[in-house]
């Protein structure tokens, strides 16, 4: 059970410390995929907030029109949707902050880079099309579902994102994959799932091990904790995707 909250945000944009951004827009606190190994659950300490990440959700119902008073000031810049939350979370197919955000951006031709676990994103298709620079990301960590649920419990299934990667790339939309963090996984067959739709790759290993350590105990994980099992993988999605001259990042 999510229990959503609807918060007025003192601030819709903040400064990206990653150096291909320029800025960042998160329309929600909290995130409804619940995902164990989850970094942005530091943000609960920030705020004084002391419910499980995963459990609740803050709308920011007013960050449309903060987003719009903050672009008629801010320099152009690259603005990243999202790093501490996901823009297509569940409570955004009734709350649509993410596509108000977006036709924002797109009235101030700004160019945007979009991270997600979900397929809801397709929805916005519209939109997307109309950006000069648009890039959108599918984050998948695994081939295999049962690896899914334990790790990120209320996410769209796998089979659901891949398609999602796909229909992108047929409408034109530049895409990437995230494999962040690498979860159990046989690496050649994710990396053959993903290859056709993906115009660049990104992958990361689990840097987040005293969250989800139980996780892999309980389930006689270990082994895929080990610095062996995520060089291999790296280097079987190397293999496959510069075959076909597309860029991995590692
Ligand atoms: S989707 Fe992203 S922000 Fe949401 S819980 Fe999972 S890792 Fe955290």
């Amino acid at each position: 059970m999510i229990r959503v909250s609807e918060i007025e945000a003192k601030s819709a944009l903040t400064r990206s410390r990653i150096p291909s951004l320029d800025f960042c827009l998160n329309p929600y606190f909290g995130c409804g995929h619940g995902c164990r190994y989850c970094y942005a659950d530091f943000m609960c300490r920030f705020r004084k907030r002391k419910e499980r990440w995963g459990s609740f959700v803050d709308v920011k119902t007013n960050v449309p029109e903060l987003l719009e008073r903050q672009l008629r000031r801010r320099p152009p810049g690259r603005v990243s949707i999202s790093t501490v939350t996901d823009p297509y979370q569940p409570v955004e197919s009734k709350y649509r902050l993410t596509r108000r955000c977006l036709q924002t951006l797109l009235d101030y031709g700004r160019r945007i880079s979009i991270l997600t676990k979900s397929d809801l994103v397709l929805r916005d298709m519209d939109l997307l099309k109309q950006f000069e620079a648009c890039e959108v990301g599918l984050t998948i960590t695994t081939d295999n579902e049962k690896i899914k649920k334990l790790f990120e419990p209320n996410s769209p299934t796998i089979r659901r994102r891949i398609k999602a990667l796909e229909k992108l790339k047929e409408q034109g939309i530049v895409t990437y994959a995230f494999i962040g963090p690498l979860l159990p996984a046989n690496p050649a067959k994710l990396g053959e799932m993903i290859v056709p739709f993906a115009d660049s790759l990104l992958v990361d290993r689990m840097n987040y091990r005293s969250k989800v350590v139980r996780i892999y105990r309980q389930n006689r994980l270990e082994r895929f904790l080990e610095d062996d099992y995520f060089d291999a993988a790296a280097e079987t999605f190397e293999k496959i995707f510069e075959n076909k001259q597309i860029e991995v990042v590692w």
